[in-house]
């Protein structure tokens, strides 16, 4: 019989890469301190409607993409593909509105999307997301791009290029969709020039014809009319908000004209960072403005903007370039057994030195002193302890500092507090 393997798309994140994880999660939950964002943890599934109200029935997520079933009592339920919709639920549900305005919100978990699986792209995968709520303004905008801007910096990445693009609202985007479509037509090409995907865009989706990557549509829109030139007042008047605020604080932001985004209910501000290091998939983190999406799922008017930048895509880009954030686990003392019957007194001291403060491995194998030794080494332990039959019976344990490789005999009741104060003058 085979061993059964983990679904593809989906993986495993072992302990030399999870420590890089919490450490990514530690520096947005602080920087979510300072900005004045508080935690939510919201569930994994949600009524299917949700997104598809939400997200667009249109959208490749949607149709293609969610992990959908019907649950025991009849209910469509979907495992969440995104985080915004069900934040915007939730504030709805919990009548937010009655609040001080914005509500400044995130969360971080795993979501699930039936995509084709590649570096940096998977069918489960885990997003940090920040929205800010209740608030119009530019500088909200403003303010969730230099969220992100500062969790990139408080991990030591840099050289990430940030895109923006306004997709404009309900009332200037058909005037745009119209341009473009009636562009694309009468180019040389024609509608038969596009992709088959992008064909069958040109009717239900045509801004997403900005966004294929195969070279035939990239072409045929390469001199498309620019969405920011047929915005309306509003939307002209917030976009050159956010460009002034973004110059302001002395971002480095560059106009992207292509830049649409895969889910419809963005309007006005829509943005992208992007990671040299990931290759094609090269978005590390994704956000804009949506201020129609409470009215899609049911409630009010309630503006919004935010973003979601990938956890996989971030440990990616750290990796490749170099930079390794906060600190593996360390391990302070091994206690490595001369016989059998040294293992229960083993377990007590491991006990004692963890009561202590001191990170302890243990080998309860029985083997040999120095396979024991070796495995010590490899933990990066800064002490070995030494425990037989003869210490046992004098009361004392071998204590060997492993940097110097100097090996005293201390008492057995002050072990603890003993190698807690040497570590603490090794660590300094
Ligand atoms: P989106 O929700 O599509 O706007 O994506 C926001 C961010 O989530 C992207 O910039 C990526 O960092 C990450 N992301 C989206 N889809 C995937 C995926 N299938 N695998 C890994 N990361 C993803």
């Amino acid at each position: 019989m085979e061993v059964i393997k983990a679904p593809r798309g989906t993986r495993d994140v072992l302990g030399d890469e999870s420590w890089k994880w919490t450490h990514v999660l530690d520096v947005c939950r602080r920087t979510a301190d300072d900005f004045g964002y508080s935690e939510v943890l919201l569930p994994i599934f949600e009524h299917t409607e949700l997104f598809s109200r939400g997200i667009g029935d249109t959208t490749d997520v949607v149709e293609k993409e969610m992990y959908t079933f019907t649950d025991r009592g009849n209910r469509s339920i979907t495992l969440r593909p995104e985080l915004t919709a069900s934040m915007v639920r939730s504030y709805l549900e919990h009548d937010m509105r009655r609040l001080p305005q914005p509500v400044k919100l995130w969360s971080a978990g795993p979501m699930f999307r039936y995509e084709r699986p590649q570096k940096g792209r998977y069918r489960q995968f885990w997003q940090i997301d920040f929205e800010i709520l209740g608030v119009p303004s530019p500088m909200a905008d403003l303010e969730t791009i230099d969220t992100s801007m500062e969790i990139y910096r408080r991990l030591g990445l840099s050289n990430l290029q940030v895109l923006i693009n306004s997709v404009g609202c309900p009332k200037c985007r058909p005037v745009y969709r119209e341009a473009l479509k009636s562009f694309i037509a009468s180019s040389p090409g024609g509608v038969r020039g596009l992709c088959e995907t992008c064909r069958d865009r040109f009717d239900r989706n045509p801004l997403r014809i900005l966004d294929c990557k195969i070279p035939e549509c990239k072409d045929l829109t390469r001199s498309a009319p620019a969405m920011i030139d047929s915005l309306c007042d509003e939307c002209r008047e917030h976009f050159d908000g956010v460009g002034r605020g973004l110059d302001r604080i002395g971002a480095d932001v560059r106009l992207d004209n292509r830049l649409v985004r895969g889910l419809d209910y963005y309007t006005k501000t829509a943005y992208e960072i992007l990671a040299g290091e990931l290759g094609s998939q090269n978005a590390v983190c994704g956000g804009g403005r949506y201020d129609n999406l409470a009215e899609a799922i049911g409630g009010p008017h309630v503006p919004g903007v935010g973003f979601a930048s990938g956890i996989e895509r971030i440990v990616i880009t750290l990796e490749g370039q170099g930079v390794y954030p906060g600190k593996a686990p360390e391990t302070d003392v091994c206690i490595v057994t001369a016989s059998d019957d040294a293992i229960m007194e083993a377990c007590a001291l491991a006990h004692e030195l963890r009561m202590s403060g001191l990170a302890v491995g243990s080998d309860y194998t029985g083997r040999g002193m120095k396979a024991q030794m070796k495995q010590a080494a490899s933990a990066g332990a800064r002490f070995v302890c030494i425990l037989g039959g003869d210490e046992i019976a004098s009361g004392v344990v071998g204590v060997k500092n492993m940097k110097n490789g100097e090996q005293v005999s201390v008492p057995r009741s002050g072990t603890a507090a003993k190698i807690a104060l040497w570590r603490e003058e090794m660590v300094e």
